[in-house]
């Protein structure tokens, strides 16, 4: 089948089902005939600006309607769609700029430091679309408003032909592991991830999926794409903080999946138990975790807590990837409770050693994946690019094994090993055990310099209820470790630093040590 570029799916979506809700957003209800519309006449509004395939737009807006129309627009204009974090600093902001080069920038009332700054911005912005009502419309050569922009006309579906190869979207990871990395997608890799997932997930036109994680990252952005692809409806709640409101929303709107990353779940567990909620959950089909490695403890607890007709989806995978990489059946789970499971439908992915070469069952490797999804590259950044990418794959910069079933395991990642005198200690290990005195909400385990040892294990421990002592938890892990891996000290923390996926900073939780 020849492949149509990622705003297919909207367009196949609004062509078959023009009245179904696509979005639900703070009491507002969008139809997919609305949204393309809204997505048409943004690209029109591009082709009119001189703005040509592969040419790069920035989306700084938070998850709403006006962001998901924004990134079908630009791709149906045939541009690249950057969606940047609302609350990237102005430094950071200013790099990504220059680094990107833009034609444009869509941004709501967050970016309005940017606005101001327009003079520095990078000469090759062309405009600057305003989507906030609020915004001062200056200069209006440069600084349209949203409704200014999306009076026109629309741009007739196909106006813009894009290939397979193109350029569709760049997406920075977080950082974790150094500087945020630009990665290039491209309409292939979007699609086929996509699709994989709708069909190992069994999507359909009835699936109302709860968004809580933000579109820039790249789950949300799956989350997104598979249920705009099969006509489904996506309820957008930027207010997971206020967890039982969350809930609530779930059983009001009849949502059928949710997902989220490790502290997702661990918050829900935690702040508004979801045993009082599961019968008002009769319409919850899955709940889809990936992100991060998701500590035993909490997927047992989901396991308890879940409606019983309610599927858990453990999953595996990276920017690099497109999103997806493996996934547990969620009927082999309680035997395979620590797994990734197996590579999704059309990717394989493989357990070498560093000459590259397959290593057997039960031998601890780097993963290294390969399939239609693995990514065209970093942005602007051709070294990092073949550190990572060669014949093999996309090597992924986790350790781990495949078992007897040929069940995958992430041990942990090549740059979070830590080295305590002559020992190699993988962070994740500790943890694991940590969580599973059941006094945690959360944890993370650091290296802290030592002049003898190299490096001295440190944990940063968030408690549940009442606070354990350091010494119950060390006991603990002197009961379950060699005595190399217990942390010197567990300091007890109110919360640990987090990116805005959820995902764990330890970065920033290693300065909160110092
Ligand atoms: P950076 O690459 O800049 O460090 P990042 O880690 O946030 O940023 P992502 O692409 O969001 O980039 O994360 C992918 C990584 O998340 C994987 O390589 C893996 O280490 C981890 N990961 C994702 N899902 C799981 C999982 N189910 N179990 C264990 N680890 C996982």
């Amino acid at each position: 089948m020849e492949l149509q570029g990622v705003h297919s799916f909207l367009e196949s979506s609004a062509a078959a089902r023009p009245d179904k809700v696509a979005l639900v957003h703070e009491g507002e209800r969008v139809s997919y005939r609305l949204l393309n519309r809204a997505a048409s006449r943004l690209a029109a509004f591009l082709v009119q600006r001189g703005v040509l395939p592969g040419d790069r737009v920035v989306i700084l807006l938070s998850n709403g309607v006006k962001y998901v129309a924004s990134y079908y627009g630009v791709l149906k204009g045939g541009a690249v769609a950057v969606p940047l974090n609302v609350e990237t600093g102005q430094e950071t902001l200013s790099r990504l700029l220059e680094e990107l080069q833009p034609v444009g920038i869509i941004l709501e009332q967050g970016g309005g430091f940017l606005l101001q700054q327009l003079p520095l911005a990078p000469p090759s912005v062309r405009f600057v679309l305003a989507a906030d009502a609020s915004f001062p419309v200056c200069e209006p050569r440069l600084v349209w408003g949203w409704d200014e922009a999306l009076g026109g006309e629309e741009l007739p579906a196909g106006t813009r032909a894009v290939s397979a190869e193109s350029l569709a979207s760049i997406i920075y990871t977080s950082g974790s592991t150094g500087q945020p990395k630009g990665v290039m997608l491209s309409h292939r890799n979007i699609v086929s991830n996509t699709r994989s997932i709708v069909e190992y997930l069994h999507l359909t036109e009835s699936d109302i999926q709860m968004v809580v994680l933000p579109f820039f990252y790249v789950m949300g952005k799956s989350l997104l794409n598979t249920h705009i692809a099969v006509g489904g409806t996506v309820v957008i709640n930027n207010n997971f903080a206020y967890t039982a409101s969350v809930i609530r929303q779930m059983a009001e709107e009849g949502v059928t999946g949710f997902s989220g990353v490790p502290s997702t779940y661990a918050y829900l567990l935690h702040r508004s138990p979801l045993a009082s909620f599961r019968d008002r959950l009769p319409s919850l089909r899955y709940c889809t975790q990936a992100g991060g490695h998701m500590p035993r403890e909490i997927k047992e607890r989901l396991l308890q807590v879940l409606p019983p007709h309610t599927r858990l989806f453990i999953m595996y995978g990276a920017t690099e990837a497109a999103a997806r990489l493996t996934y547990v059946e969620p009927e082999r789970l309680p035997e395979k409770l620590a797994s990734i499971g197996k590579a999704i439908p059309g990717v394989t992915v493989r357990v070498l050693n560093p000459q590259g070469e397959e290593l057997a069952q039960g031998e601890c490797g780097e993963l290294v994946a390969s399939g239609p999804n693995i990514m065209l590259g970093y942005w602007n950044d051709p070294e990092a690019t073949a550190r990572v990418l060669d014949r093999n794959g996309y090597h992924t910069g986790d350790l781990g094994y495949r078992d007897a079933d040929g069940y995958l395991y992430v041990t942990g990642r090549k740059d979070h090993l830590l080295k305590v005198g002559g020992h190699r200690i993988d962070p994740q290990e500790v943890e694991e055990v940590l969580m599973s005195s059941g006094f945690l909400l959360e944890v993370v385990v650091l290296g802290l310099d030592d002049p003898l040892l190299g490096k001295k294990l440190v944990a940063l421990a968030v408690p549940l209820g009442s606070d354990p002592s350091d010494r119950t938890l060390l006991s603990f892990c002197h009961a379950r470790l060699p005595r190399h891996k217990v942390p010197g000290e567990v300091r007890l923390v109110a919360a640990l630093p987090k990116y805005p996926s959820g995902k764990i900073d330890r970065a920033s939780c290693l300065s909160l040590c110092s």
